[in-house]
């Protein structure tokens, strides 16, 4: 499935608290791209191999308040592929639905992106929280994530409601600016060139994302494919940025603990009266929510490759370089539950790459 199918087309933004926009888009021509630096692609340079569920809906993600018992209950799951895109805008809905009237402990469930960023935002509004999660970094989904900023593989158009659009467009707008503002070796965050095999830009957003969006002339890009836009955007190193968001979220006080829920009534019995559900696709079995299915994505990560500081999606798959390793991907499965790397998928994703290289051609 291609990562353009799943592109919103509103553009508007909502005035949340945050850093203010900064960038304008930009539609002036780029310096000419010349030689790209060639990723080695080869089996021997594989260092690793992984598979990952997107928790995948096709009528969008859930940002939703409801009782549960004397709690209120906020869900935050169902991201897709753009949980990390998406994490503090969703997060950013998430917290205002809840903290409204609230007094006292948070209770957060899940440590992945989703939980970490809410975590930090309840914590930011001056309250105590406690996360509760099967699973820490590096053992949750999000750390397997591509880490590129942008809201790929997460609805199908034909099934969201323009009130869910609504969520969406101020999602991305506040996760866009907050990201901005963590940019650097800390967190892991870096900006990137990108390159996508499409024919037209894609539609703005918002009026600064995505900047410098436009398309190349046959003359200007090196790919082979008909037509191609770039544009520039944000790469999230998972591991880093999980890792100082757990700790984030324990310097400003927080608890954690490792605990599994198992049925509603196990989150019913917890001290805390107000619960953030953070769990992906935990909410699946937690919460019955059968249109909450797993997207497989599998990926080969080559040995890092320092010089090369351009990205690009595309049919042949994806590459995004980061400093452990040079992301190679990918695919799309849906309702594949199996976690394991598939050894012929991951071969294929090679070949694609291998192919490509030997298409890339230089410019001037
Ligand atoms: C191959 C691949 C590439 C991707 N690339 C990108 C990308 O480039 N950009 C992007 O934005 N997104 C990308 N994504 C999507 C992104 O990884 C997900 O949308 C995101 O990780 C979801 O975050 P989450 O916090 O909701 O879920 P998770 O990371 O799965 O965290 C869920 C948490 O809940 C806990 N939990 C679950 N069930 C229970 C339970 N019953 N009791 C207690 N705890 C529970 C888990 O242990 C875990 O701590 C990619 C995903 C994959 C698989």
């Amino acid at each position: 499935m291609h990562r353009r199918a799943f592109l919103g087309s509103a553009a508007a933004t909502l005035a949340l608290p945050g850093c203010a926009t900064t960038m304008a888009t930009r539609r002036a021509a780029a310096a000419p791209i010349g030689c790209l630096p060639r990723v080695l692609v080869s089996p021997d340079r594989v260092i690793r191999t992984m598979a990952g569920l997107r928790p995948y809906r096709a009528p969008g993600f859930v940002v939703r308040a409801e009782a549960l018992g004397d709690k209120r209950l906020v869900h935050n799951y169902g991201h897709g592929g753009a949980g990390i895109t998406l994490s503090w805008g969703s997060s950013r809905l998430a917290a205002a639905l809840g903290l409204q009237g609230h007094q006292g402990p948070v209770a957060v469930l899940g440590s992945g992106v989703m939980g970490l960023s809410t975590a930090r935002l309840v914590q930011e509004a001056g309250f105590p929280v406690t996360i509760y999660a099967k699973a820490l970094p590096p053992d949750t989904t999000s750390n397997i994530a591509g880490g590129q900023f942008h809201p790929f593989g997460h609805f199908r158009r034909s099934e969201v409601t323009p009130e869910w659009r609504t969520q969406f467009i101020a999602a991305v707008d506040y996760s866009w600016r907050r990201f901005q503002i963590m940019v650097g070796d800390d967190y892991g965050i870096r900006w990137l060139p990108t390159y996508a095999d499409r024919e037209t830009p894609e539609e703005q957003l918002l009026p600064t994302f995505p900047p410098h969006n436009r398309l190349l002339r046959p003359d200007e890009q090196p790919f082979p494919w008909p037509s191609v836009i770039s544009y520039d955007t944000m790469y999230v190193e998972t591991g880093r940025y999980l890792r100082q968001m757990l700790r984030d979220v324990q310097v400003a006080g927080g608890t954690i603990r490792v605990r599994e829920f198992a049925t509603q009534a196990d989150i019913a019995a917890l001290p805390e009266r107000l619960v953030f559900n953070c769990t992906g696709l935990g909410s699946r079995t937690l919460f019955n929510d059968e249109e909450l299915r797993p997207a497989r994505g599998q990926l080969a990560i080559l040995l890092p490759q320092p010089e090369i500081s351009y990205a690009f999606t595309g049919g042949d798959g994806y590459m995004f370089p980061r400093p452990d390793g040079i992301i190679l991907g990918g695919t799309f499965e849906l309702d594949e539950w199996d976690t394991t790397p598939q050894p012929q998928a991951i071969a294929n994703i090679l070949a694609a790459h291998q192919q490509l290289n030997a298409r890339l051609r230089c410019t001037t």
